[in-house]
């Protein structure tokens, strides 16, 4: 079996709706589990909707109609007849919401959150699982909160492994195509959970995982993994084939086009995990998977924006020693700071942060109690995987540097 993953930019109108049915007949009589993300921006606004109910706000209605407007404008496109029961289907998704809604909120946040955000997947699965059936390609609509249970850490829960595997093993059999909703699932009481931001395509590894797939396809809006971000680097290639580490080292550095935990699972069993362009089907993608770490191999290129240095040195010049440094980890660690990159003299610790509005002022302020420190913003970061000289000079001419840090297979730079 292969599992297939579509994400919001896949199916954000008809016309891409109509488009996954184009996919899929390239891959006639194949067994496939087809996992689907919300439609288009949905979760954005259905966290909206979680905002405005949680806050007692009048508009929940108004926002509801909104984002079932874009639905049904879908569905009246792929379905001009009145009759298919989709209408109906999702008519009731939005009943229920609209339930959820009316009544004061009885839970905190993220559950709150989990239960309503939820409903983009729920009706995008509806949507998609009927096109396919009515254009041919016959499938059944599975539910996740039934097959992916998790602990009760809403918002970020993670999976209970045992009870997942038996679950889908007994839900899908040889011979069948499913659709299923990514991202979600529930826990013990069958309350909805999610599993993250971005989740559905660790909803395709978690089932890869446990069914033993022989592929994954991430149907992307990009030919598959390139060696830069095409919106920031210039002649940017793609690249064939990545290891499973080295796609972990690049998303560490920043590459935001698939998250460690979705590669985790598939790099225990070796199951290969495809990204392909939903628009060329036939082209060949990125295959990230057990083998050489790079094919081309070429420098790949990260930048992080908004990015905080800060240089911090104890007021007497003495030597920074381990007893400063735990104590400034400490605080980075309380106030949640992610390092991007650090680098240590005799005298002084200067670490590289993502510049985050709340934290950073607070954390700077407990660093101030024992250390002077300078800080500098709106510094960019640099990250070269397999740099040569060449790639090096690319990104220091972006900019006054900072700081550099040269490493075996890594090189970082920070400019302003
Ligand atoms: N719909 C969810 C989100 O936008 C999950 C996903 O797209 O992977 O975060
Ligand atoms: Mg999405």
């Amino acid at each position: 079996m292969k599992i297939f993953k579509f994400g919001g930019a896949s199916i954000k109108d008809a016309e891409s709706v109509r488009n996954v049915a184009n996919v899929l007949n390239h891959y006639p009589g194949e067994e496939i589990l087809i996992v689907v993300s919300a439609m288009g921006k949905t979760t954005n606004a259905l966290e909206q909707l979680v905002e405005c109910y949680i806050n007692e706000g009048t508009d929940c209605k108004q926002r509801i109609e909104e984002i079932k407007e874009t639905h049904i404008k879908i569905i009246n496109e792929l379905f001009p007849a009145d009759e298919h029961r989709v209408h109906n289907d999702v008519e009731i998704l939005f009943m229920q919401l609209q339930l959820i809604c009316d009544m004061p909120p009885s839970h905190g946040f993220n559950r709150v959150y989990d239960q309503i955000v939820s409903f983009g997947e729920l009706i995008s699965t509806k949507i998609i699982s009927s096109y396919l059936n009515s254009s041919g390609y016959q499938n059944k609509w599975l539910d996740a909160r039934r097959l992916i249970r998790t602990d009760q850490n809403y918002r970020f829960a993670r999976v209970d492994w045992n009870f997942t595997e038996r679950m889908v093993k007994e839900t899908i059999l040889p011979g069948n195509r499913y659709v299923v909703q990514g991202f979600i699932g529930s826990d013990d009481d069958l309350n909805p959970t999610t599993l993250g931001r971005e989740g559905s395509d660790y909803t395709a590894s978690v089932l890869a995982y446990v069914l033993d797939a022989e592929e994954v396809v991430i149907w992307k809006d990009v030919e598959g993994m390139l060696n830069g971000d095409p919106k920031i680097f210039d002649n940017v290639e793609l690249l064939k084939e990545v290891s499973y580490r080295e796609a972990i080292e690049l998303a560490y550095y920043g590459a935001s086009v698939i998250h460690p935990k979705t590669i985790q699972p598939l790099q225990k069993k070796e199951i290969p995990l495809r990204v392909k362009s939903f628009l060329n089907p036939e082209g060949e993608g990125t295959v990230i998977r057990k083998g050489s770490d790079l094919n081309p191999f070429l420098p790949c290129f990260i930048k992080k924006d908004n990015q905080m240095l800060i240089t911090v040195s104890t007021r007497d010049l003495a030597f920074i020693v381990e007893d400063h440094l735990s104590m400034i980890y400490k605080l980075l660690h309380q106030h949640g700071a992610r390092v991007n990159m650090t680098q240590n003299t005799a005298v002084s610790s200067s670490f590289c942060i993502n510049n985050d509005p709340i934290s950073t002022p607070s954390l700077i302020e407990d660093l101030k109690k024992e250390f002077d420190l300078t800080c500098t913003k709106d510094a960019k970061l640099y990250s070269v995987r397999h740099y040569d000289e060449s790639a090096r000079e690319r990104v220091r001419a972006t900019g006054e540097v900072l700081l550099e840090q040269i490493g075996k297979d890594t090189y970082q730079v920070v400019t302003v």
